[in-house]
């Protein structure tokens, strides 16, 4: 559903670290204002939603 509001873990492939972040579900992605890991990666992620 578009606008629902989501939980997202969030963990790096390059590091290990991990991140939970709220989101807002769109048309095909999530939004979540994440930009990238504390170690500069940007593409390389697991990503997990969990209902709120
Ligand atoms: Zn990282």
């Amino acid at each position: 559903m578009i606008g629902e509001r989501v939980k997202v873990r969030i963990r790096c492939n390059v590091c290990g670290e991990k991140f939970v972040l709220r989101g807002k579900r769109e048309k095909e992605r999530i939004d979540t204002g994440f930009k990238q890991c504390i170690c500069n990666n940007m593409y390389d992620f697991d990503i997990e939603e969990h209902p709120v």
